[in-house]
């Protein structure tokens, strides 16, 4: 532990000039954030023409009729126009937002608040809140209209949007007060850890938000999730016998088999598990279940079981804290930085001695262009995480020693198809587009490393 301390103090010492040297982080910020933006328009822009190509890739040909591949292209060219507009109306907001100094004067804002219920400036906790909560309407409000328009407009042209608009509202509501019952106990107890542990905050804070982490794990499923969609245990037949079948061979933990209602919103369709190392629970979506047959389902089971035996949510977390660690150990140098909070216009009473919320979101304007660094890599791990899952699925009949698993591969590539073909997943995707935004490959290539996964045991054979 007192390793940690003495190399993050290091750290606080390269980084001095943070807390003494007046730079003009504002213009950082707005010149990298709008950065960013306009190399994300960029990647639209090589994306779009793709949208116009009147033919699918020939691996994909006999999936789709000409009518489906139009549907597919037509609807991609108008979330590719979405994306694009929607964008820049945020960056613009944030622009507008960081110029006028809105986070400087929505810190006085929640000051008055509290001071009219008679709290001082040393309720730094209350305050905090208080901002947040300012910030977040000032921030979101004005988006609205975009979201109303994405479920409404993009999703209902294309047939795919089923949320009513009082569901729309409910929703809202709902997410509202969740961000109320949960946000802010997170956030005091969030702000409480910096207090109590002063500049020695890391272990604590990373042990801190570990433990949520893990709570949320338990108190999702439970009490958030049935508070949106309905989850039912998975009727008896085919594929439950096949699915507790699968489980049982591979020793996976399942506790319970559920049906998600996610055709209550959306036509999207997909399949997860989630739990605890000793009790886990798989949910399937209406949607996939209606799309496909039960020994298809299965197969897109076998992938997600993949994920499960290759541990790599476990390795997802581990890679998440260390890159949580190195944002946390860098930011010592920006708690205690009165400059800092000038240059964004903060009042000389509030720069004099900074509050940590108000810290932590500079800070983190700072750092966004390397995180989307970071995010790159994170697609790249994630795609090498899918293609193992996917040779999971198809090398299982070995595995097991059970034949009648043989054609899993050709199981997984006909439901990752029929998805793909039901969702109108764009089919066409340009490399860097690709490598910045999708998290998984593409279909055509996860049906040729299919492919290529079963020429392979074919050869060992
Ligand atoms: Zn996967």
């Amino acid at each position: 532990m007192e390793f940690i301390h003495q190399q993050v103090a290091l750290v606080e010492k390269q980084l001095a000039f943070v807390a003494t040297d007046p730079v003009d982080w504002k213009t950082y910020v707005q010149i990298f954030s709008w950065g960013v933006c306009l190399f994300e328009s960029y990647l639209l822009l090589r994306q779009y023409p793709l949208y116009s190509k009147k033919e699918p890739p020939k691996a994909l040909a006999e999936h789709f009729t000409p009518e489906v591949f139009a549907k597919s292209q037509a609807y991609g060219k108008d979330k590719a126009q979405y994306a694009l507009v929607s964008g820049l109306i945020k960056q613009t907001l944030e622009s507008v937002m960081l110029h006028y100094g809105i986070y400087a004067w929505a810190w006085g804002v929640a000051g008055c608040i509290i001071g009219m219920f008679g709290y001082g400036p040393e309720y730094e906790i209350t305050q905090s809140l208080v901002f947040s909560f300012v910030t977040y309407l000032a921030s979101s409000v004005p988006l609205l209209p975009l979201s109303i328009y994405q479920t409404f407009v993009l999703e209902e042209k294309h047939g795919f949007n089923k949320t009513t608009p009082a569901l729309f509202i409910t929703d809202m509501v709902k997410g509202w007060m969740l961000a109320i019952v949960i946000g802010a106990p997170f956030l005091s107890a969030f702000l409480y850890v910096f207090k109590w542990a002063g500049d020695r905050f890391i272990p604590w804070l990373m042990g801190f938000l570990l433990a949520f982490q893990i709570t949320m794990v338990i108190v999702y499923p439970t009490v958030i999730q049935p508070l949106f969609n309905k989850l039912s245990p998975l009727p008896a037949g085919e594929l439950r016998s096949r699915t507790e079948e699968l489980a049982n061979k591979l020793k996976f933990p399942l506790t319970h088999l559920y049906e998600i209602d996610g055709s209550k919103r959306s036509s999207h369709s997909n399949a997860y598990f989630f739990g605890l190392p000793w009790s886990k629970h798989i949910v399937i979506y209406d949607t996939l279940i209606k799309q496909s047959k039960p020994d298809e389902v299965e197969a897109v089971l076998a992938h997600e079981l993949g994920h499960w035996y290759y541990m790599h949510p476990t390795k997802f977390l581990v890679v998440s804290q260390l890159h949580l660690f190195t944002i946390l150990a860098l930011f010592p140098a920006f708690m205690h930085a009165p400059p800092l909070l000038r240059s964004f216009d903060f009042p000389k009473h509030v720069s004099a001695k900074p509050p940590t919320i108000i810290a932590f979101l500079l800070y983190q304007m700072i750092v966004t262009p390397l995180e989307a660094v970071v995010g790159i890599c994170m697609n790249a791990i994630s795609r090498r995480f899918e293609y193992q899952a996917d040779n999971f699925a198809c090398m299982l009949a070995d595995q097991l020693n059970s034949p009648d698993m043989a054609d899993m591969g050709d199981r997984l590539g006909r439901a990752l198809t029929q998805l793909h073909v039901k969702n109108l997943s764009t089919v066409w995707v340009d490399w860097l587009y690709s490598a910045y935004h999708h998290s998984h490959p593409t279909l055509t290539e996860r049906l040729r490393a299919l492919e290529a996964f079963r020429s392979a045991k074919a050869k060992k054979e």
